[in-house]
């Protein structure tokens, strides 16, 4: 979702989206799923998507490799509320680790009102809502459809349900103290002679700022043959809503990812290195020649037990050609140290693939993940055996490793 802020460009803003919400919840006419949430005015930008971890990893890198960040949120690649869960931990994980910087995410607004009190518990405090129209019979030429539960209403109906939801949203952030800024895309012929009528709505909503974009056709949407919306539609638009509402001005063709920030070949390095992290976390990771073991956080040797950062020894597994059998115990690095104490834990486990555990904090998991071990976390009980089995790929318990 589009999110900016007033007179900054994409270098001068110091923002950054973090790319961890895949999914959303409406069709928008002039939407490309092929590439990131049209209403962030990005064209052409695919995110690579990320997990809330990944994402805390991709910002401390992009924090060493760039001064003035200010501002993290989430604006897709699709609605930031759409997968509320991963959205609000990834800016719970940023609020823990760096709490100087704003919080924002950007919306749809069609699940905003059921979110909004956690959207403030997690610390945002910024909330960007896109509104492209307020009558049901404009809005319907913007939006094709609106999910509803496990329906897609067309047409009207879809409408009316994503303007009222919008509506309730915005009051209850307002009501929470939240700042809203509305963003709208102006689109010649649909929604240009409708802006003055959106500003009042907002500004009776008490909506902090509006920001309008020009709608820039894309392709493969539905809206692709449609012209784009001239500076002299642009310029009414302004006029029309001015009265109502502060106007924020917008970085047209916003580039605040990191490829945007810090350019092109730096920003791939960055994300090579998350890439890399995403594979050693994956829930696919198998063991390798390179990496042929299991480690296991056990107290008992039966179960799994132990939360990573008490284990005192880790099991080690092998695999000899479906034979899986204990090859040792290892003891694991003293507690303390922070970081430090994670990196000895990988270099004592860099023949292993996987690490299973009851639980592990995210900085364990971040560390080990980057030095190329998935950290697997298990239901508490779990038995070792069926766990260290699943993780070589055995299904059935015939190889149940021995002791
Ligand atoms: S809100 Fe609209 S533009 Fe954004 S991802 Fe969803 S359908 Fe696309």
């Amino acid at each position: 979702m589009h999110s900016t802020a007033p007179m900054d460009s994409e270098l001068a803003c110091g923002r950054l989206h973090l790319p961890v919400a895949a999914r959303c919840n409406i069709q928008c006419k002039y939407c490309d799923r092929n590439y990131d949430c049209a209403n962030q005015s990005r064209p052409g930008v695919a995110s690579q998507l990320l997990t809330p971890s990944q994402a805390l990893a991709y910002l401390d890198a992009v924090l060493a490799a760039k001064d003035g960040i200010t501002a993290v949120g989430v604006a897709g690649p699709g609605d930031a509320l759409a997968e509320a869960d991963k959205t609000l931990e990834t800016l719970r994980l940023v609020a823990r680790a760096h709490p100087h910087l704003t919080r924002f995410i950007s919306t749809n607004g069609l699940a905003l009102a059921e979110h909004a009190q956690a959207i403030r518990e997690a610390g945002i405090s910024r909330v960007y809502v896109a509104v492209n129209a307020v009558d049901p019979a404009i809005a319907a030429q913007v939006y094709y459809f609106v999910r509803a539960g496990k329906r897609n209403l067309f047409g009207q109906e879809g409408a009316t349900l994503l303007v009222d939801a919008q509506r309730r949203g915005i009051a209850a952030c307002k009501a929470l103290g939240l700042e809203v800024i509305a963003v709208c895309t102006v689109i010649p012929d649909i929604n240009d002679a409708h802006v003055a009528h959106i500003a009042a709505w907002l500004a009776a909503l008490e909506v902090d700022g509006l920001e309008l974009n020009a709608f820039h056709p894309a392709q493969a949407s539905p809206l692709g043959t449609r012209p784009p919306a001239t500076k002299a539609i642009m310029l009414a638009a302004r006029e029309a809503a001015k009265a109502h509402l502060p106007l924020m001005e917008c970085c047209t063709h916003c580039r605040a990812d990191a490829k945007g920030l810090l350019g092109e070949e730096q920003a791939e390095a960055i994300l090579n290195k998350i890439r890399a992290m995403a594979a050693a976390d994956s829930p696919w990771a198998m063991p390798d020649p390179q990496r042929p073991l299991v480690a296991v956080a056990t107290s008992n040797g039966e179960t799994v037990d132990t939360h990573l950062g008490h284990a005192r020894q880790l099991l080690i597994y092998q695999n000899d050609h479906g034979l899986v059998t204990l090859k040792e115990h290892r003891q694991a690095p003293p507690k303390g140290g922070g970081e430090e104490r994670w990196k000895a834990l990988a270099h004592l486990l860099n023949d292993c693939k996987i690490l299973i555990v009851a639980s592990a904090g995210d900085t364990p998991q971040r560390v080990l993940g980057e030095h190329g071990l998935s950290v697997r976390v298990v239901p508490e009980d779990t038995d070792v055996a069926a766990a260290v089995l699943a993780s070589f790929g055995i299904k059935n318990k015939k190889g149940k490793p021995s002791k």
